[in-house]
């Protein structure tokens, strides 16, 4: 028998089944999931409307290349046009978020015509050659180099160095309005206006990456409109189809027809399973105001997580339900004590503990979450 391909630590748990916020192992144990395979379980685990969204299109039609109308991906624009501000008009069907930042470099290079993308510290935009390229971190590019070569990385959260880094020959800056797998770093305001001021100036486009953040988890569908401050175009996945895979970009209206027959495609993309999981999806973010419950469960996690009783904690990070605890250790080797307690975290960076929640978690949850949370720094603690 193969065996799949081993680049992942292991838990040896074997997960059986998932429900709403929690997820449970094959001997029953329940666990509160703030993992979400990276955020991809927002709307929860194998949530009821998009099940039987799903289950009806099963049924009915699978697979359609893009050639085709179907009503799976009419629904799904429908809806998830509600979703859009205003001047947003054409949506690019990916199946993955590293692969709705190739297309949104794609647009960029193709319409200014020039060469650099610009990208920051910290950065993470994927795993294929294009958005590795701009993906900053050593640990995932290294072994891979040389990557595309015209990429410059300016300082994040440097608004006063983004004239330098933006020239005549860039075609796009890229950025994430929360850096996730950075270390839950917030982008200051003055450096997204900054951006968005110098890449008009200098002709390049602003492409905002919403793949972690995006779809209501920073307690706005997107986090840019937290900012006021509009890109060209924005990327977004995980979420969108409820937890099958997508990726989108999303372009302002002049760049719906920039790519003639043949200079783009993905077989997979705008499957009609995906695409009535999405169009499900995206009804429930706006019917149940998931953005709003995002932004009041945030606030009483943030609150719990900030209240923790040890000193390897120092601060909360992050908006929504995209939080981080920054700790004066490492993160990693909390992963597992926080399993045995129930809990499944993520880590950011190199000492932050990331939490990426369903929307549905409870006040419960929070108190289960901080608790364990506490309980396992102040066990390293006094083990010095
Ligand atoms: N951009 C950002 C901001 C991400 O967080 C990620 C995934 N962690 C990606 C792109 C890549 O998405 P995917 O793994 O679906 O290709």
């Amino acid at each position: 028998m193969a065996r799949i391909a081993r680049y992942y630590r292991e838990y040896g748990i074997r997960l059986v089944r998932g429900y709403l916020q929690y997820v449970w192992d094959d001997s029953g144990r329940r666990y509160v999931d703030c993992n979400t395979n990276h955020g991809v379980a927002f709307l929860g685990h194998a949530n009821p409307k998009i099940v039987e969204a799903v289950k009806r299109q099963v049924e009915e039609l699978w697979v359609a290349p893009l050639n085709f109308y179907t009503p799976a991906r009419e629904r799904f624009i429908e809806e998830f046009s509600r979703l859009l501000p205003a001047g947003f008009g054409v949506v690019f069907l990916q199946n993955t978020g590293t692969e709705a930042v190739e297309v949104a470099v794609k647009i960029a290079k193709k319409v200014t015509r020039r060469p650099t993308i610009v990208a920051f510290t910290n950065s993470f935009h994927g795993r294929t050659m294009g958005s590795l390229s701009i993906t900053w971190n050593e640990k995932y590019r290294k072994a891979f180099e040389p990557l595309y070569p015209h990429v410059r990385f300016g300082k994040f959260n440097v608004p006063h160095e983004v004239d330098k880094v933006v020239g005549e020959d860039t075609c796009c800056v890229v950025v994430e309005p929360i850096q996730g797998e950075g270390g839950v770093n917030p982008a200051t305001p003055e450096f997204l206006k900054a951006l968005r001021e110098e890449a008009t100036r200098k002709g390049a486009l602003l492409i905002i990456d919403e793949v972690q953040t995006g779809f209501g988890r920073t307690g706005a569908v997107w986090a840019f409109q937290r900012y006021g401050v509009e890109p060209d175009i924005f990327t977004a996945g995980k979420p969108v189809a409820g937890g099958l895979p997508i990726g989108l970009a999303v372009a302002r209206e002049e760049f719906g027809d920039v790519f003639e027959p043949g200079e783009h495609g993905s077989t997979f993309a705008g499957n009609a399973v995906v695409m009535a999981a999405a169009a499900a999806a995206s009804r429930l973010l706006r019917e149940e105001d998931v953005p709003a419950k995002a932004e009041a469960m945030g606030a009483e996690l943030a609150k719990a997580l900030q209240s923790i009783n040890s000193r390897l904690a120092v601060r909360v990070k992050g908006a929504g339900l995209m939080l981080g605890l920054e700790l004066r250790v490492k993160a990693d080797q909390f992963i597992r004590p926080l399993l045995e307690r129930g809990v499944l975290a993520l880590t950011a960076g190199v000492n932050t503990l990331r939490f990426l929640p369903p929307y549905m978690i409870t006040r419960e949850d929070v108190e289960v979450v901080a608790a364990a949370v506490e309980q396992v720094l102040r066990a390293a603690e006094a083990a010095g």
